[in-house]
């Protein structure tokens, strides 16, 4: 199975279809610019037919568990060779490779923080470097998506609530940017009920549809 772009709704068809509703309190002004370059999609990211996914990755960039362990798996093992010649990279860094057996055309790797219950502002600073660091590389390499998994909340123990509004602030900003209009969609994927909740609630308060 495949999903395509045209599979994925904008977060203006959400808010259309009611998936989305306005939020109480509002972090940034409307722009109805935005709701139709951001997406909020539930399922695998493996399968997804996008110009890059993003892969929330360890330092050794040779693959682990949660979503690396799928993207690895599926792509092959021609992807481990390749990332064998990155020697690596710092949390918060991303690097970029091919996606061989997968769909998507490019997978960038980002290595996500350890949750650390004391070190609020480094960790806070490295997720937003794994959102910023892989939107200029999917800039840079002129790839027009891309799609983000939960970086840091699943092995790596961050909050999802706390996660996702680093990832939506850096995102929101990332948009407002000068070389922001340069994606087509930035995609959000969620896994579990949980996450997608977690998303619906906070996406109307960084992206407002009116
Ligand atoms: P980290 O080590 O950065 O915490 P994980 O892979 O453990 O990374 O988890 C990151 C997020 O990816 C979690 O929300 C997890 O549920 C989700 N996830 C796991 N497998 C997939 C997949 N195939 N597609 C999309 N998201 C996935």
């Amino acid at each position: 199975m495949v999903v395509r772009l045209a599979d994925i709704k904008t977060i203006g068809q959400l808010f259309q279809n009611g998936v989305l509703k306005a939020a109480a309190k509002h972090r940034y002004n409307a722009k109805s610019e935005f709701l139709d370059r951001v997406s909020l999609f539930q399922g695998d990211i493996t399968v997804m037919e996008v110009d890059s996914i993003v892969n929330a990755a360890n330092r050794s960039l040779l693959g682990g568990g949660g979503v690396d362990g799928a993207i690895h798996a599926a792509a092959g093992r021609k992807l481990y060779e390749e990332c064998k010649t990155l020697n690596g990279a710092e949390t918060g860094e991303s690097k970029i490779t091919s996606a061989y057996r997968l769909p998507s055309k490019h997978i960038i790797h980002t290595v996500g923080p350890v949750y650390s219950r004391s070190d609020v502002e480094n960790r806070e600073r490295q997720l937003e470097s794994c959102y910023r660091t892989s939107l200029n590389l999917a800039v840079e390499h002129n790839l027009k998506h891309i799609a983000f998994p939960s970086v840091s909340t699943g092995i790596y123990g961050y909050p999802i609530e706390d996660a996702t509004h680093v990832a939506l602030d850096l995102v929101r900003r990332f948009c407002e940017s000068d070389v922001g209009s340069k994606l087509d969609r930035i995609i959000f994927v969620v896994w579990s009920n949980k996450d997608k909740q977690v998303y619906e609630t906070l996406i109307p308060e960084y992206f407002p549809s009116s």
